[in-house]
């Protein structure tokens, strides 16, 4: 079976474990079945999410003009803090910024390989918890827009790691936390404006990714270098494919390839 198609994130279903589909225009391929097989992966051009030209990718899935120039690529998007839609201001489009930045926003804490702080649209929770290879992740606060998330996060940042370590998500070098106590802990240096928005009484998530062999020394496939590859797939995690020979590949920072994959 040949499958040709421009790669975006794989969706996911919250089950246990949790379960991964790549999305074609046409057609999809639902990737806990291809467990224990050969798959082989090839580069044959690109697209770029916004405009959808064969140009290449810059960063997020876009081509360099659409990174600097389209609503859905603004600085608030990975820094929430410089959010303004609440302020009636303008980044690039207002209109699209109040749609995206004016709709309840959760700060969690996530455990993938220690634990970290994050900003996500409530919508997207869990999604983004799986995206990031969280084995275990609680809200702090869950408040109406992208700007107190994003004030909330810089202020604990202080306290709590930001940044997930890839290499150790993937080799399960994991410790379990208590991340209610954590909450507890970093409840102190929630900014004002955000405390009333303090979570007192969910309990931790937990999830599980089906991984049946965790890679010893995960190397990083690079596609647009090596152009095509070929291995069997032993695990998925996070937006991680991960094969028998320690090969991973992340498909979400490979959005806006356009690949042939052969099964
Ligand atoms: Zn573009």
């Amino acid at each position: 079976m040949v499958y040709k198609g421009v790669l975006t994130k794989m969706q996911t279903e919250f089950l246990e474990p949790i379960q991964y589909y790549l999305v074609f225009e046409n057609d999809f391929i639902h990737v806990n079945q291809l467990l224990n097989k050969p798959i082989e992966m090839k580069l044959v051009g690109y697209q770029c999410l916004s405009c959808g030209l064969d140009r290449p990718i810059f960063r997020q899935g876009f081509c360099k003009t659409c990174f600097f120039e389209k609503p859905l690529a603004g600085d608030w998007i990975m820094r929430p803090e410089l959010s303004t839609a609440h302020l009636d201001k303008e980044d690039r489009d207002l209109e699209y910024e109040k749609k995206v930045q004016l709709q309840p926003h959760i700060v969690y804490l996530a455990n993938s390989s220690n634990v970290k702080v994050g900003v996500t649209r409530k919508s997207q929770v869990p999604t983004r918890w799986i995206d990031q290879g969280a084995h275990e992740a609680v809200e702090i606060v869950e408040v109406p827009n992208r700007y107190l998330a994003g004030i909330t996060e810089v202020a604990l940042k202080d306290h709590v790691a930001d940044k997930t370590n890839w290499r150790n998500m993937l080799k399960n070098d994991v410790k379990d936390e208590d991340l209610l106590i954590w909450r507890q802990k970093l409840k102190k240096y929630i900014p004002d404006e955000a405390l009333p928005y303090f979570i007192e009484s969910n309990t931790e998530t937990h999830l599980h990714f089906p991984v049946e062999q965790y890679p010893s020394k995960p190397k990083s496939l690079n596609l647009k270098k090596q152009e095509s590859y070929a291995g069997e797939l032993v695990g998925i995690k996070g937006q991680y494919l991960i094969f028998k020979d320690n090969t991973v590949f992340n498909v979400r920072s490979n959005e806006g390839l356009v690949v042939e994959i052969n099964l």
